[in-house]
C-alpha cells in the first residue's frame, strides 16, 4: 500500500524524557510504499542513527528541511491505536513515552541501534532482532514415477517417504541423517519441489473437545448483564467454585459471534496448561497464548498470529492486553485483584485501569472477575462507574468449610507455647488417624519485619498513616515507611506491659521440624522458595503432594493458587497476622484476600473440610469477614479507615522512589524534588517526605522515597512527569515514579 504522505512523525526509541515527542521525517519516494502507522524505521539523530517507530503521516510539518527516513526496518505488528494508548500510558504513569510504545511491540522482535567504540572510534551499528518467523521446508513429491539412478540409496528412500505426501526437510534429516546433497539433486532433476512455509510456535493445537455446560441461574444473569454492558466494566464476584470460568466462555462466545476479539489476562503464576486448556478445549486455534515462560520464538510466533487476525482469542499474562487485536470486542481479567497485574518497571501501569481506559468512550466491554474484588472495583460499583455481577454459591452441592479462628494470644496465656494451637493439633491428629490430607499455610512476606506481643497481640503501628511500623535492627527503632515518622522501640508491651514483645515469624523449615517431632508417621511436602526454585519446581511438588495416600503440604503464599485436591479436609493457617503488618495500607485488604483464597482449599470433595485459622487479632475485620463469610465487614472498615486517612481509592496516591549507589547525591535530589513537586501544589494535593523508602537499601542501592495524594479523580501523572521533566536526575540517581503504587517497598 503506497501512502501519499510525505511527512511520518516518528518516536525515537531512546528511553529519555528529553526525547519525549514524535519528531518529523521526510519520506523518500522509493520508501512511500514501505511506511505504514507502526512499522519500524532507521533514522538520523544528532549525528547518529536510531530506531524509531512511525505513529503519524501527513503531508505537513512546522519544521522546514526535514531529514529522511533511512529505511524500513519492518512491518508492523502492533495494534492500530498503539500510539494513542502509549501516549495515555506515558501520561497516566508518568513514564518516557518509548517505554510505553514498547509495551506494544512483538516480543523480542524490536531492532535497535547500539553504540560501538573500537580504538577511539564510535559507531552506531543496527542489530536486527534475534527472534523472527521460522521457516519449514517442505518437500512435495512432483514426479511419482522419477527412478533415480542405481545406487542412489538416499534418493530412493526420500520419494519412498514422500509418496504419503509432503514432509518437511527438517522431519527427512531426523529419519534419513543429511538430506540436503540429496534433496538438490532431486529438485534439479525435477522429481521434488521444496517450498517455504511458515512454521508457527507455540502452544496449538484442540485440546480435549468441550461444550457449554448447563448455567445457573446466577451464571446465567451474569452472562446478561455483560452482554448488556458495552463500553463498561463488570465486576464479576464469585466464590472459588462458582463457575466464573463458565461465564467468561459463554461472554468470549458471544464475542466471536460477533466477529469481534477477545483478551483474556490470567495471573502469571496461574496460567497453567489446565487453565488454557479449558479456552483451548472451547475455542481450538483460535485461541493464542503469551506468557513468560514460552520461548522468545514461540512469543512472537502467537503474537503475530494475532496480528494477521487467525487468532482471535489472546490468553495472557498482564502484557497480553497489548496484542495486536484487530476488533477487541472484550476484555476478560481473572483474579482481578491481584497485585501482579501493576508493572513493576516501568510503564508502571495496572493493566485493570489501562483496560477500563480501553472501555470508556468505546463499545468494549471489560469484566473484572474475582471471589475477592480490590477495594478500587468495590469503590467504582459503589459509586456507579461500574457494573457489579455475583456469583454467590458454588456449582457443586457441596457446601463450604468451617472455619474456625484460633486466639494465639489466648493460647500463650494458657501456657501453650507451641506454634500449634491445641484446635490446630487436634486437627492435623484427625488427618492422620483418618488418612485424608491437610495444607499447613505459613502466612510470610519477605523482610518486613514487626513487633508483637505475644500475650495480647498488639503490633505498634504510625499515628498518621495507621500502617504498622518496621521493625529495624540497626538502631533499634521502629520506622513509618509510608510518612518517615520513627520512634524508639519500646520495652514492653504499651498496652499489656508483657515483656514478651518480640519479633515476629517463624521459618518453613521450624514449622516442618515441629510437625516432624510430633507427627512422626505423617508425610510432609514442603513448597516454598526454597524448595520449588527450578523450572517445574512448583508442579513437582504438588505433583509429590497428590501422589501421598495421606499427609500434609506446608507452604507458603504459592500454596494458595491453583490446588484443587478433592481429599483436602483440613487447611491450617499457622500465622494469619504476618500479611496484617505489611508496611501497607493495603495490609488489611491483602490479608483477606489470602486467607480467602487459601481456605478456598478446603472442601472441595465429599467431606465439607475444616479451616483452621491461628491469629493474635481474632477481631481483626479481615479474620472476621473470612470466618463469617461475609466480605462487607472488611469492606465496611476498611472504607472507614482509608477514607478518613486518606488512601486509594479514596485518595490518589503516587510513590516516587530516588535510589543511587551515593546516599549525599540520593539525599539532596530527593529533596529537590520534594520542593519541586510542592511548589505549584494543587488545592487539596500533599507531599509526604521525602524519606526512607521501606527497603532503604537494595544491592548497594540507597532508596529514598516521595508519597504524594490528592483527591480521586486527579491528573496525578502528568503533574509528576512535568516536575520530573524540570528537574533531571543527577549522574548516578534513578527516579521511578509509581502512580497507583501496589506496595511502597
Ligand atoms: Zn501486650
Ligand atoms: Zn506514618
Amino acid at each position: 500500500m503506497r501512502t501519499e504522505a510525505s511527512i511520518a512523525r516518528v518516536v525515537i526509541d531512546v528511553r529519555t524524557r528529553a526525547l519525549d515527542e514524535p519528531f518529523d521525517y521526510a519520506i523518500p519516494a522509493p520508501l512511500a510504499h514501505q511506511v505504514s502507522i507502526g512499522c519500524p524505521v532507521l533514522v538520523p539523530l544528532g549525528g547518529r542513527r536510531a530506531v524509531g517507530f512511525v505513529v503519524g503521516l501527513g503531508n505537513e510539518s512546522r519544521y522546514d528541511n526535514l531529514k529522511p527516513i533511512e529505511s524500513v526496518l519492518g512491518e508492523s505488528l502492533s495494534r492500530a491505536d498503539a500510539y494513542e494508548l502509549a501516549r495515555w500510558i506515558a501520561d497516566e504513569y508518568a513514564s518516557p513515552l518509548a517505554e510505553a510504545m514498547r509495551l506494544f511491540l512483538p516480543p523480542g522482535g524490536t531492532p535497535k541501534v547500539v553504540r560501538r567504540e573500537s580504538d577511539g572510534v564510535v559507531t552506531w551499528d543496527l542489530v536486527r532482532p534475534s527472534v523472527s518467523a521460522a521457516e519449514d521446508r517442505v518437500v512435495t513429491l512432483l514426479d511419482s514415477a522419477f527412478e533415480p539412478r542405481a545406487g542412489a540409496r538416499l534418493q530412493r528412500s526420500i520419494i519412498d517417504a514422500l509418496r504419503m505426501g509432503p514432509v518437511t526437510s527438517g522431519e527427512l534429516a531426523v529419519e534419513f541423517g543429511a538430506v540436503a546433497a540429496a534433496l538438490k539433486t532431486l529438485e534439479q532433476r525435477g522429481a521434488i519441489e521444496v517450498t517455504a512455509r511458515r512454521r508457527w510456535r507455540g502452544e496449538s493445537g484442540r485440546a480435549r473437545e468441550d461444550t457449554a455446560h448447563t448455567l445457573t441461574k446466577a451464571q446465567s444473569a451474569a452472562v446478561e448483564t455483560i452482554a448488556a454492558s458495552a463500553g463498561a466494566v463488570v465486576v464479576l464476584e464469585g466464590v472459588t467454585g462458582s463457575g466464573k470460568t463458565e461465564v467468561y466462555l459463554r461472554a468470549i462466545e458471544r464475542t466471536l459471534g460477533a466477529g469481534r476479539d477477545a483478551i483474556v489476562l490470567v495471573p502469571e503464576i496461574s496460567l497453567t496448561p489446565q487453565t488454557v486448556g479449558r479456552f483451548r478445549a472451547r475455542f481450538g486455534n483460535l485461541v493464542a497464548v503469551l506468557h513468560s515462560r514460552l520461548s522468545v520464538g514461540e512469543r512472537f510466533d502467537q503474537w503475530s498470529l494475532v496480528a494477521q487476525g487467525d487468532a482471535k482469542v489472546v490468553v495472557g499474562a498482564r502484557s497480553a492486553l497489548f496484542a495486536p487485536v484487530r476488533d477487541l470486542g472484550l476484555i476478560i481479567i481473572d483474579e482481578e485483584h491481584e497485585a501482579s497485574y501493576k508493572q513493576g518497571s516501568a510503564p508502571r501501569y495496572h493493566a485493570r485501569d489501562v483496560a477500563a481506559h480501553i472501555a470508556h468512550d468505546s463499545d468494549i466491554t471489560v469484566v473484572l472477575g474475582s471471589a475477592t474484588p480490590s477495594m478500587e472495583a468495590r469503590a467504582a460499583v459503589d459509586e456507579g462507574r461500574w457494573v457489579s455481577a455475583r456469583l454467590p454459591e458454588r456449582v457443586t452441592a457441596h457446601g463450604l468449610p468451617e472455619v474456625r479462628v484460633v486466639d494465639m494470644g489466648a493460647e500463650f496465656g494458657d501456657g501453650n507455647r507451641s506454634m500449634f494451637s491445641s484446635v490446630m493439633s487436634d486437627a492435623i491428629d484427625a488427618v492422620s488417624d483418618r488418612k485424608s490430607k491437610g495444607v499447613l499455610f505459613l502466612n510470610r512476606r519477605g523482610f518486613a519485619s514487626f513487633l508483637l506481643c505475644r500475650e495480647c497481640g498488639f503490633v505498634p503501628r504510625c499515628q498518621n498513616c495507621s500502617v504498622s511500623l518496621t521493625y529495624h535492627e540497626r538502631g533499634d527503632r521502629l520506622t513509618c515507611h509510608h510518612c518517615g515518622h520513627t520512634e524508639p522501640t519500646p520495652v514492653s508491651c504499651p498496652r499489656c506491659q508483657s515483656p514478651y514483645l518480640r519479633r515476629f515469624g517463624a521459618g518453613t523449615q521450624r514449622v516442618e521440624d515441629e510437625i516432624h517431632a510430633r507427627w512422626p508417621e505423617l508425610p510432609v511436602v514442603r513448597m516454598d522458595a526454597d524448595t520449588t526454585s527450578g523450572k517445574g519446581g512448583h508442579e513437582r511438588a504438588l505433583a509429590a503432594f497428590e501422589d501421598l495416600a495421606s499427609g500434609l503440604l506446608l507452604g507458603t503464599q504459592m500454596v494458595a493458587k491453583g490446588l484443587d485436591y478433592p481429599e483436602v479436609t483440613l487447611v491450617g493457617v499457622i500465622n494469619a497476622d504476618t500479611t496484617m503488618h505489611l508496611p501497607d495500607f493495603r495490609a488489611a485488604e491483602r490479608t483477606y484476600q489470602l486467607l480467602e483464597q487459601v481456605s478456598g482449599r478446603a472442601g472441595r470433595g465429599e467431606d465439607p473440610g475444616l479451616v483452621v485459622i491461628q491469629t493474635y487479632w481474632p477481631d481483626h475485620p479481615a479474620i472476621r469477614a473470612v470466618a463469617a463469610r461475609d466480605a462487607e465487614i472488611l469492606y465496611t472498615e476498611e472504607r472507614e479507615l482509608r477514607s478518613s486517612v486518606g488512601w486509594a481509592p479514596y485518595r490518589r496516591i503516587a510513590n516516587i522512589v530516588i535510589s543511587g549507589e551515593n546516599s549525599a547525591t540520593v539525599t539532596s535530589h530527593s529533596v529537590v524534588l520534594g520542593e519541586a513537586l510542592s511548589e505549584a501544589l494543587p488545592d487539596g494535593w500533599e507531599v509526604l517526605g521525602p524519606s526512607d523508602a521501606a527497603l532503604a537499601r537494595v544491592k548497594r542501592a540507597y532508596r529514598r522515597h516521595i508519597v504524594l495524594k490528592a483527591p480521586p479523580g486527579a491528573a496525578l501523572g502528568p503533574y509528576v512527569r512535568a516536575v520530573l521533566a524540570r528537574c533531571p536526575a543527577p549522574p548516578g540517581v534513578a527516579v521511578a515514579p509509581d502512580i497507583d503504587p501496589m506496595d511502597f517497598l
